[in-house]
């Protein structure tokens, strides 16, 4: 085998460039069609756990069907963040409406994302926990790029573009 196949397989500290298709309850959420490859670092956490360790070995142009339980990948859905606001909170201009997306801010200034959940007489219940919480995620996966990291990005712990 010539050095330059050797160097073709997916392992730790390579830069990796990848196609994904996300299928979440049969439909297709997310798609690397339009925005490209994701790059990023492997063995770096830089994509969800449940993905990064499936994909070890693989060469370039082969593709893999890979399902991710939800508590590998965003998490089991937390009742706890289901959050009734009174209804006199919100703007009047805001026509609520279950699966609204809202972004808030907290009080120290951060933005939150949160989807209308339900709507009850005084209060509207949030839902702040992340959108794909609670889903298995069903990923077709093609790698398209292999390469060896930089000494820079080996030193942020991420691929750079
Ligand atoms: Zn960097």
């Amino acid at each position: 085998m010539s050095e330059a196949q050797e160097n073709k397989r997916v392992e730790d500290n390579k830069v990796i460039s990848m196609d994904y298709e996300l299928t979440v309850d049969g439909e297709v959420v997310d798609s690397s069609k339009e925005s490209g490859p994701i790059d990023f670092l492997q063995g770096h956490g830089n994509i969800i756990p449940g993905l990064e360790s499936e994909i070890y070995g693989m060469e370039v142009d082969e593709t893999r069907e890979i399902t991710v339980a939800a508590k590998d990948a965003y998490g089991e859905m937390d009742p706890a963040r289901l959050i009734d606001i009174p209804k006199s909170e919100f703007p009047p201009e805001i026509e609520l409406k279950p699966g609204l997306e809202l972004q808030l801010r907290d009080r120290n200034g951060e933005i939150l994302y949160a989807r209308v959940d339900t709507i009850g007489e005084e209060s509207v219940k949030l839902d702040f926990n992340h959108p794909l919480a609670g889903k298995d995620l069903h990923f077709k996966v093609t790698i398209v790029g292999i390469r060896d990291a930089t000494d820079e990005e080996m030193a942020h712990g991420h691929a750079h573009g």
